[in-house]
């Protein structure tokens, strides 16, 4: 099954291209389970609320998926997990790019590590990027990202796929330059899940799922997850090996060869098999000064 979220924070099955509001079944499920102290609460009640919705009636549906504005299919994560350079061919274009490597050698994904971004950062596909900076060059990363569905540490190859909920397409939007990963890519809107979240029984090998971007209709990038250098298994025992997982918890998988600069008025489109298609717009980030007090 598709789930989104939608309009204001709408829980949403998508099913044929259209959006059924299934926010009252979801939060009965979510009130019958335990409380979820950390993460996603409906991320965690995932396999229950499926359950639910199977089979009850949806009624008419309330969008189509081409006019809903729709957010992160995760409201609430607790961390947004990254892998960097973890594609071969996008090692050789940063290698050969001062554009993106700023004269700091690549090093490998093993000694890198894993990065976090903040959650912040997170937004739906609806909801676009508001490019930052506009003098400085913000990239594209397109990325299978995939969603913890338990709380959960120190898994194996064996039982990693277990604690998947679902997989959705993630857009790991990057700053160029000499600052720290966790400052260039947590500005907000910089962290794009969706379009939706596929439940995982729908995607029983991630490591081999074609897709691409275009940016105003040109592709940049094109790639299988059978490329990645440490595939989504390795990934996630590795995060859970240093942290707890909980529901919410996102893993962006790393990103292929093709990135390139978008500025305002660009606009992204992505497909991935077994996922879907998403459309991206970018905006010029607000600048004005934001005090949520305006008394003070
Ligand atoms: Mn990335």
């Amino acid at each position: 099954m598709k789930f989104c979220r939608f309009a204001d924070e709408r829980f949403g099955l998508v099913r044929d291209g259209a959006i059924y509001d299934v926010s009252a079944l979801a939060d009965r499920v979510v009130a019958q389970q335990p409380r979820v102290k950390r993460g996603d609460a409906y991320v965690a009640a995932l396999p229950q609320i499926a359950r639910a919705v199977d089979g009850a009636d949806l009624g008419a549906p309330v969008a189509r998926v081409d006019d809903a504005v729709l957010l992160s299919p995760v409201a609430t994560p607790t961390k947004l997990i990254a892998a960097p350079v973890n594609y071969q061919a996008h090692i050789d274009e940063a290698e050969a790019d001062k554009g993106i490597t700023f004269n700091h050698a690549v090093a490998r994904i093993d000694q890198a590590g894993l990065f976090l971004k903040a959650t912040s950062s997170l937004v739906g596909v609806g909801e676009g990027v508001a490019v930052r900076f506009p003098e400085r060059r913000t990239d594209h990363e397109i990325e299978l990202a995939l969603v913890i569905g338990e709380t959960c540490a120190n898994l194996t190859r064996e039982n990693a796929l277990d604690v998947v909920a679902g997989y959705a397409m993630g857009l790991d939007m990057s700053i160029r330059g000499t600052e720290d990963r966790s400052m260039r890519k947590s500005i907000d809107s910089y962290s794009v899940l969706g379009p939706w979240l596929v439940t995982a029984d729908e995607i029983a090998d991630p490591d081999n799922l074609n897709f691409w971007l275009k940016v105003n209709g040109e592709i940049r990038q094109q790639a299988n997850t059978n490329m990645l250098l440490r595939d989504v298994r390795h990934l996630i025992v590795w995060a859970s090996e240093w942290y707890t997982l909980y529901p919410g918890d996102v893993i962006y998988t790393g990103t292929p060869e093709g990135v390139a600069p978008v500025k305002a008025g660009d606009v992204m489109t992505a497909e991935m098999d077994r996922i879907g298609a998403m459309r991206v717009e970018c905006r010029a980030a607000a600048t004005a000064p934001v005090l949520a007090n305006s008394a003070r």
